[in-house]
């Protein structure tokens, strides 16, 4: 309920404003628990708009498993937009968590989901609207514990003055045991010395000892998946239910990240999986529901899932979506099965235009796989494809670009010689970002003017083709990920100027503003794209060296050795590759189950 208090302190500004429903909470499936008899209380803050954080399956995870504990609350916080932003400063008002509408300096922990670099500005204003100091080393004991969890911890030093506590790998065991662990300490030492204890929970990294630790890993269950998620006021980006099939991917990419930091591969049961969409569709009403992993169709019981939901749902308009699927595991049974009910767009992940290229990243994918499966769909009704492409990869050459081209105009002819329309493709082409973790963590990134020259020469190819339109990633974007990606402790500080310079929601490309970043770059001695695109030697320590996912680093290297010679690595469903992290966590192998 929104009470009284709350509503003469902020119901004027909230008029105001372009979206008040961003900011009341209150939406059905939220939790409404007593703030004052919890002994744990947590603070779920996601540094981005609120249509984009009430839409993340990880945040719906944490905030269904603490408030599951009747000893435990958790609350959620999202990024105000801009309008309501400066309402707030004018008015000298504090933000406030929505449930609860306390300020977020009354919880015990406050944790911030870092799920992409361009949000670390936001991290700070946020702190500072909630009268937190943004650096670590000036919080006391009046201050609760700033954590923060998600991809971009596989990396925390850019972040390292302005976090007490990260959080590696997954959050599900390590939040709760921090948050009890929190309770049993809180009242008995200075808030430095639960910070020490803390640290020493496996999973927890404080930049003040900086310790070395090794990720977490959580056991999917029927009991640590939520059934309920709060539904918004409006339409959210992702407005379904989500249920979790797998995680980790076995198909090692090389480029990918969420592939190789979240591995071992862990598959839900069938039944659990089942049982879970029934019941979240009947608890949230959603006409759909999507089955979610990094590769859905490798799941190896996805047949038998999908034939019993499609029974189970059959004529009450309830759709299934699944959001990745392999192009080379495709099957059409699969593709009716999850799109029983309308005919949308198939996106297939070709990632590279030819065949050289695409052992270089170690797709494990086949012109002809491609080109079969497209033609599968549009043979059964399909007639919008989205294709996804990754530009500037390591040891790339305009050849494999002009495959990109190469393989719209096969699908086209495909399509001619089996008498079929041509469908309308869209390619999404982002940039390479090399990322920690994975085997291209030592490659360089393009530079901006290589990556645009590459954009007009595909631009000029693809000109002479009409069923296809190419949708660019902005390149500038793609230099400041690789440029916070990679970086050290000394980024922090270019982060708080930033910050003090007003950079604000900045992955929205309508508020980045290139120029301040120079600006701020020139001032602090640094080269944004020196940075961005330089190569790490093989015997270089790199500023994330000590947070362990599990892969050994010795065969991230062999991998980026084999990535020159174009070799592809066999898929860990096929044959293991002793990447190291199955034996590291004592964890079955996929090909053991
Ligand atoms: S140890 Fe083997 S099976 Fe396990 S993740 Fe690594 S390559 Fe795959």
């Amino acid at each position: 309920m929104i009470d009284d208090k709350f509503l003469a302190e902020y119901e004027n500004l909230l008029y105001q404003t372009e979206r008040p429903s961003r900011y009341i909470g209150d939406e059905f499936g939220s939790y409404d628990k007593d703030f004052n008899s919890a002994q744990g209380k947590f603070l779920f803050v996601f540094p981005d708009k609120y249509e984009i954080g009430i839409s993340n399956f990880g945040h719906k995870i944490i905030y269904d498993l603490i408030n599951k504990r009747s000893n435990l609350l958790c609350d959620r916080l999202y990024a105000p937009d801009k309008d309501f932003l400066e309402l707030l400063e004018k008015n000298n008002k504090e933000i406030y968590a929505l449930e609860s509408k306390r300020k977020p300096k009354e919880f015990d922990i406050v944790g911030f989901g870092l799920q992409y670099e361009m949000c670390y500005t936001t991290v700070l204003k946020l702190l500072e609207m909630s009268d937190i100091p943004v650096f670590n080393e000036d919080r006391n004991n009046s201050h609760p514990i700033i954590m923060a969890g998600g991809p971009c911890t596989s990396n925390p030093k850019p972040m390292s003055k302005f976090i007490d506590i990260f959080i590696i790998g997954d959050g599900e065991d390590v939040d709760i045991e921090v948050l009890e662990k929190y309770i049993q300490l809180k009242n008995k030492m200075p808030r430095d010395e639960i910070i020490k204890e803390l640290a020493k929970i496996e999973g927890v990294y404080a930049p003040l000892l900086n310790n070395k630790t090794n990720k977490r890993i959580a056991q999917l269950t029927y009991e640590n998946h939520p059934i309920n998620s709060p539904i918004p006021h409006f339409a959210s980006v992702h407005d379904r239910a989500i249920i979790e099939l797998r995680r980790g991917c076995g198909r090692l990419c090389r480029f990918c990240q969420a592939s190789h930091i979240n591995l071992p591969i862990r598959e839900r049961k069938k039944d659990d999986i089942v049982k879970l969409a029934k019941e979240y569709v009947k608890n949230t009403g959603y006409d759909e529901y999507s089955l979610l992993s990094l590769s859905s169709n490798d799941h190896g019981k996805i047949e038998e899932i999908l034939s019993d939901l499609s029974c189970h749902f059959r004529g009450t308009g309830i759709n299934v979506s699944l959001p990745s699927q392999r192009a080379d595991r495709f099957s059409l049974e699969l593709a009716k099965l999850a799109q029983s009910e309308k005919k949308a767009t198939v996106t297939i992940a070709p990632e590279a235009g030819t065949q050289r290229m695409r052992d270089v990243i170690n797709k494990n994918l086949s012109q002809e796989q491609i080109i079969n499966a497209t033609i599968s769909c549009i043979k059964n009704g399909w007639n919008k494809i989205k294709y996804y492409f990754v530009i500037g990869l390591p040891f790339e050459t305009y050849d494999d670009l002009k495959g990109i081209v190469d393989l719209i105009e096969s699908v086209n002819l495909a399509c001619r010689e089996n008498g079929l329309k041509y469908p309308q493709i869209t390619c999404s082409i982002s940039v390479f970002v090399p990322k920690p973790h994975t085997p291209f963590q030592w490659a360089r990134q393009n530079t901006i003017l290589e990556i645009q020259d590459k954009i007009k020469y595909l631009r000029e190819l693809k000109d002479k083709i009409k069923n296809v339109k190419f949708n660019f990633h902005n390149p500038k974007m793609s230099q400041l990920e690789a440029f916070f990606t990679r970086g050290d402790e000394k980024l922090s500080d270019f982060i708080y100027e930033l910050y003090k310079a007003g950079s604000y929601l900045d992955s929205w490309d309508e508020n980045l503003d290139f120029d301040l970043y120079q600006k701020i770059a020139q001032k602090l001695n640094i080269d944004i794209e020196k940075e961005a695109s330089k190569e790490f030697l093989s015997d270089e320590i790199l500023p994330w060296d000590n947070i362990f996912y599990g892969v050994n680093k010795s065969w991230l290297l062999d991998e980026y050795n084999k990535a020159k010679n174009s070799t592809a690595t066999i898929p860990c469903e096929v044959k293991c590759n002793n990447c190291g992290v199955c034996s590291n966590f004592k964890t079955k192998k996929i090909l053991d189950k």
